[in-house]
């Protein structure tokens, strides 16, 4: 196996990679540091927990040293949390270079991001949503002489998803020089990727693990069939064991929504656990808070809707509850790949119900790997159930009480707002687009019974031309 400094990495850099207990490089940073080096254009799809940061990180910290100038490199990256994780890792991998790094996301002080572009960091990490926003907005800073651009979780940015990044990315890319690395990044590797190694990029190195699965090893990857009335109950007996025997573990659940994370984290509560929530209708400054708590181990059960699934850094998660069975694969890949991360062993268990199972078939065909049954001993289980629903309805009724479901309502307008929409014209549309969908799928529908009855006459008719 090589070693870092035979792929190129100057003495210095090797040292601070030592410093850090970075002492062989992983697979994906083997493969793709080289061609980075040698200025190549780059995909990588990596597992997570691979070590895909760093091996852009430690590239582009390299180059800097060579000729530093301007706004030398910029990483855009689905959210939020995942800009600090990056940005992280260029300030500790940079620091013998003095490298000042600049993040800006969503959620913070424009002004002093505003402030802090125009003193020409060597790095920006970047949602797009609000660098494109600084970009309309004002005329201070430049990125016209960029030599990289980073494109994390790039799947992710490229896809027309929840939140579309579309607008904004050609907002960005149009300031950028034409003559630049491009280096893409990624888990999970879709058509959108395949479409732009044709656009965008100029004859890129592209990389792949070999493994067809994209799960590491080292993660059991179990599920337990459950009805869902009794869900809760095998959560709260599941976590009541990890906690028993290990006091040192962290453990994260992965719910659908952020109502069911808020009223799960009041019920693990009820039940004395140490638990805090992340979801995507808490303000920022709070989910970072909380981030660093579960960071810190001062909570060690952190309840998470997806904003929390992809790249998410914590060495001490040994556990991963799927609460709900995740509808995409991908999902399933993201939320699992918080715990076995960088060799280290970790479980993953998915509670599944009847109506889930044809999703765990898909997961299983995705990752190439048959999940097994989580040895539950259902006695136990049982002897808390009606406790645990009573709580939850509590719950519920408290919550229902504290116009939690308005407080959606209010974000979602919010949200809007900032993005330059009228709400109640944005309602309107959306509703015409809804009759619109459902008068075409009644057509389908019609056409569909049409064609049918027919081929019922046609074979009515041939049936009766044969005993002819
Ligand atoms: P990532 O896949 O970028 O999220 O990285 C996962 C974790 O692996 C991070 O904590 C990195 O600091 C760590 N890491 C990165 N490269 C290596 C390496 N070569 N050896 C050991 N740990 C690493």
């Amino acid at each position: 196996m090589a070693d870092f400094s035979s792929l190129g990495l100057s003495d210095w850099l090797v040292k601070q990679c030592k410093q850090l207990g970075i002492n062989k490089p992983t697979p994906v940073q083997e493969n793709c540091m080289p061609p980075i080096l040698e200025g190549r254009d780059c995909m990588g799809c990596a597992k997570t927990g691979s070590g895909k940061t760093a091996a852009f990180v430690l590239p582009v910290v390299q180059k800097l040293s060579e000729d530093p100038y301007g706004i030398f490199c910029l990483v855009l990256t689905p959210t939020r949390s995942l800009a600090y994780q990056i940005a992280e890792q260029f300030r500790v991998l940079g620091k013998p270079l003095g490298l000042r790094d600049c993040i800006i996301v969503g959620g913070m002080d424009m002004v002093s991001q505003a402030l802090e572009l125009s003193n020409q960091p060597h790095v920006v990490v970047a949602t797009p949503g609000r660098l494109a926003d600084h970009i309309r907005s004002s005329d201070t800073f430049s990125m016209s002489k960029i030599q990289f651009l980073i494109l994390d979780e790039a799947d992710r940015l490229l896809e027309q998803g929840c939140t579309d990044f579309t607008k904004d990315l050609e907002t960005i890319l149009a300031t950028l020089p034409a003559k630049r690395q491009t280096l893409l990044f990624s888990a999970t590797l879709t058509d959108t990727l395949h479409e732009l190694k044709n656009i965008a990029m100029n004859k890129p190195f592209f990389w792949e693990s070999k493994s067809e699965t994209r799960t590491v090893e080292e993660l059991d990857q179990r599920y337990i069939l459950t009805p869902e009335k009794v869900k809760d109950a095998y959560l709260v007996h599941l976590i009541q064991t990890f906690t028993d025997e290990h006091d040192d573990w962290s453990i994260i659940i992965f719910t659908n929504t952020c109502k069911d994370c808020q009223v799960l984290t009041m019920m693990l509560r009820e039940f004395n656990f140490p638990t805090i929530s992340l979801h995507s209708m808490m303000k920022q400054k709070q989910r970072f808070a909380n981030l660093a708590k579960f960071k810190a181990s001062v909570f060690k059960i952190l309840v998470a809707t997806d904003v929390a699934a992809r790249g998410l850094d914590i060495p001490t998660v040994q556990v991963v509850i799927n609460h709900n069975t995740p509808g995409l694969p991908k999902i399933y890949i993201h939320r699992v790949g918080r715990t076995a991360r960088a060799g280290r062993n970790g479980v993953s268990i998915t509670l599944v119900t009847q109506y889930d199972i044809h999703l765990v078939h898909s997961i299983e065909g995705q990752i190439q790997t048959k999940l097994k049954e989580y040895p539950v001993e259902e006695k136990e289980v049982l002897k808390i159930l009606t406790q645990v629903n009573v709580t939850r309805r509590e719950i519920e009724i408290k919550l229902e009480s504290t116009d939690f479901d308005e407080k959606k309502e209010i974000n979602k307008r919010k949200q809007l707002i900032l993005e330059g929409k009228d709400p109640d014209l944005e309602a309107k549309r959306k509703a015409e687009l809804e009759k619109i969908r459902s008068q075409k799928k009644k057509q389908k529908h019609g056409q569909l019974k049409k064609k049918l009855i027919k081929r019922k006459q046609l074979k009515k008719k041939k049936a009766a031309q044969a005993t002819a």
